[in-house]
């Protein structure tokens, strides 16, 4: 018997420019270091991450709530779907750690970049560019009965993956591989931070959908709004990889100084 519940669920997955924090510290270590160039809207750093101009290597920080880490597989997937868009020749490197809970129950975007600030260890320097990704324990505060946000990109190097969330909708019988789910969600998130749709990579056409800015308007596209959907979740089911960038998109990230 098909469980009607889950069909319901709308996915949300979310981008936000609206977070940010005046703090600019010098780590007194390293002068060179500014935390504040990692504190800016999402998408200000699309070209650095897309071009080798300035960053010839990128440095993944990847951390969870111990219990609740990532498959490899969406990792080693998230790492080739980098690889394929943009230019890093000096290489690409997960530094993956567990922490205990914060203890929260649910997370607002001000409490996930207050753990950022927290436990974050790497910031950009000379050619090294640096992502830190958070795998949350607890659900995003905005959740309704109707609605569960799985990801959230909120600065231009840092996204947030609600991954209790993801557990909670993937699995089980007509629920999405896990590791499915974790793919489409990590790399939608990071193709916000790659400045789609519109947001730091300007258009080569005019493909954004204007009832859900920052997505893509082509429904089979990985930036696609409705990856989100209650019949998005339902045909993930059935799935075996994540969606793909479409052409529009690619050709976006190519003219921004990706491939
Ligand atoms: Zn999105
Ligand atoms: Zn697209």
């Amino acid at each position: 018997m098909k469980n009607y519940k889950h069909l319901f669920v709308l996915l949300i997955l979310t981008v936000t420019t609206s977070c940010s924090t005046d703090e600019s510290t010098i780590n007194s270590e390293n002068l060179d270091i500014n935390i504040n160039l990692n504190r800016q809207s999402v998408g200000n750093s699309a070209n650095d991450f897309l071009s080798d101009s300035k960053f010839t290597s990128l440095v993944i920080e990847l951390v969870y709530v111990d219990g609740f880490e990532p498959n490899a597989t969406s990792i080693s997937n998230f790492v080739s779907f980098i690889e394929n868009r943009t230019y890093k020749p000096n290489g690409i490197t997960v530094e993956k750690r567990g922490i205990i809970s914060p203890g929260l129950e649910n997370y607002t975007i001000q409490d996930i970049a207050d753990i950022e600030i927290q436990q974050r260890q790497n910031y950009n320097s000379e050619n090294k560019l640096t992502l830190w990704v958070f795998f949350a324990d607890g659900e995003a505060a905005t959740n309704t009965d109707s609605s569960s946000v799985l990801g959230t990109a909120y600065w231009n190097t840092s996204f947030v993956i609600y991954e209790e969330t993801i557990q909670n909708l993937s699995n089980s019988p007509f629920q999405p591989n896990r590791s499915v789910l974790e793919t489409t969600i990590i790399t939608h998130e990071f193709g916000h931070i790659l400045g789609l749709t519109n947001l730091g990579s300007p258009m080569e056409v005019d493909h954004e959908d204007l009832e859900h800015p920052k997505h893509c308007n082509d429904e089979n596209c990985l930036m696609f709004w409705a990856t989100e959907s209650s019949n998005g979740l339902d045909a993930m089911a059935n799935m075996t990889s994540a969606p793909a960038l479409d052409n529009a998109c690619i050709n976006d990230l190519i003219a921004n100084g990706g491939k």
